[in-house]
């Protein structure tokens, strides 16, 4: 068996990996870049109108032999891990005759995201949902995908078979989430046999980076913020992050506030609803939903009156929410500052903002606090981290106890050699032939 990391080897984000046998070949994750080569945010519309061989020159496609042009026989799958556009972002470029395998909740969020994030949808007939914790074959290998905590629904770590080999590939995870249950069924799983090769994400891999608060401490923090709050409190966060919805759906309940939702948040929570703890909006259950300008003007252009149609019982007005803001939280983000509060904040509005403050660094987001300042609102960052804290990350490793550490998704590879002896940094498209490697690691 042998791996090649196409990209991921010395950044965060990008994932792409491939697994091959004589005569089987996979491919893990194909993301997009979450940075350019000078460091700057990537900016995904520098491919538009772009062809496949200027993307692959351009090295924003990587390099791998037949998933994106026909240099090659295309491999037989793609695996995706989870719905996030670092890891599925390029998959609209592979070649549409490779079968995608994803779970249940990866190929619903990637539905939600195509109809109100403007991401490219899977192509029909393309996915092929797996069920969690059961193993399947592609050719030579035999699969098992075991659910992870992180930040997207429905992640997934796979364990990957062939040649008599085992290899981990740990996707995003954390320990700090809501489902510590996850972690320890995986452990259990692996302990049965010995994993050859772990292929390790390191988000948090750094020498700066100190650990973060876990979801729970979070909606304690929210409860805390939302309590002593006197306006309307707008929540801002990612709705795939289905924990987060439930993380201020609690702490909305907790504040005896309303929990108001877009009608994204309101489809992700009606998909989702069957398969974890959260119930669809319904006002018996405190939930609203207020259908913002922007669905409003454009719902009938996009063909999504079903989806219009479904929350009406429980829709709210702007005016209701205005009414009594001290009641309400509301699922906010930056579009409707202008369309739906005419370019102002109402009085002493409270904004949460909860995900990466990375993303923060910018003039818009300046402006955007500016303003809510004036109104005499603030603004305050109410944030879990979705990847494993390095002391959980060294737990985690020595717990799998694999013979080889493969560092991914970090910009720090070498601090994995500080903590593990059994290392091996690949380089973006350098291959690893997994007999090799332990002839002579032995
Ligand atoms: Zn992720």
């Amino acid at each position: 068996m042998q791996l090649t990391i196409f990209r991921g080897t010395r950044e965060i984000g990008g994932n792409c990996v491939e697994m091959k046998t004589a005569n089987t070949r996979i491919i893990l994750d194909v993301g997009m870049p979450l940075m350019d080569e000078t460091g700057a945010p990537f900016d995904s519309r520098t491919m538009r109108g772009k062809s496949i061989a200027q993307l692959l020159d351009a090295g924003t496609l990587p390099r791998v032999p037949g998933l994106f042009d026909k240099s090659a026989p295309p491999p037989d799958a793609i695996l995706l891990s989870h719905a996030h556009l670092d890891h599925t972002g390029l998959v609209q470029y592979s070649r549409p005759t490779i079968p995608v395998f994803l779970s249940q909740g990866t190929s619903k969020m990637l539905m939600a995201g195509s109809i109100f994030a403007g991401q490219s949808g899977l192509e029909r007939n393309r996915g092929r949902v797996f069920r969690s914790a059961t193993p399947f074959r592609i050719g030579e290998f035999r699969i098992t995908p075991y659910p992870v905590d992180h930040s997207a629904f429905d992640s997934m770590a796979f364990l990957i078979e062939a040649d008599g080999k085992a290899v981990l590939y740990s996707g995003d995870l954390r320990l700090h989430g809501r489902k510590p249950g996850m972690a320890r069924q995986l452990l259990q799983a692996v302990a049965r046999q010995p994993v050859d090769v772990l292929i390790m994400e390191g988000t948090h891999m750094g020498s700066d980076r100190k650990r973060g608060i876990t979801e729970h401490e979070l909606e304690e923090e929210a409860v805390q913020q939302i309590r002593s709050a006197n306006g309307l409190v707008l929540a801002m966060f990612s709705p795939m992050n289905v924990d987060r919805l439930v993380t201020f759906y609690k702490a909305a309940h907790r504040t005896k506030r309303v929990f108001v939702v877009d009608p994204y948040a309101a489809f992700v929570m009606h998909v989702v609803s069957g398969q974890c703890r959260i119930p669809p909006p319904t006002t018996q259950k405190g939930i609203r939903v207020y259908y913002n300008r922007h669905f409003e003007r454009t719902y009938q252009k996009r063909n999504l009156k079903k989806v219009h149609g479904k929350f009406l019982a429980d829709r709210i007005s702007i005016e209701e929410i205005l009414r009594e803001r001290d009641r309400h939280l509301m699922v906010f983000r930056p579009s409707m500052l202008r369309l739906d509060f005419g370019d102002t904040f109402p009085e002493a509005a409270r904004c949460l903002y909860s995900s990466w403050e990375g993303y923060l660094k910018s003039q818009e987001w300046d402006d955007f606090k500016e303003k809510l300042k004036a109104a005499g609102g603030d603004f305050l960052v109410c944030h879990a981290s979705g990847h494993i804290f390095q002391d959980d990350l060294v737990r985690f490793v020595n717990d799998v106890n694999p013979r080889i550490v493969v560092p991914i998704h970090t910009m720090e590879p070498r601090r994995f050699g500080q903590h593990f002896r059994q290392v091996r940094f690949l380089k973006d498209g350098q291959a690893m032939n997994l007999t090799l490697a332990q002839e002579i690691e032995q």
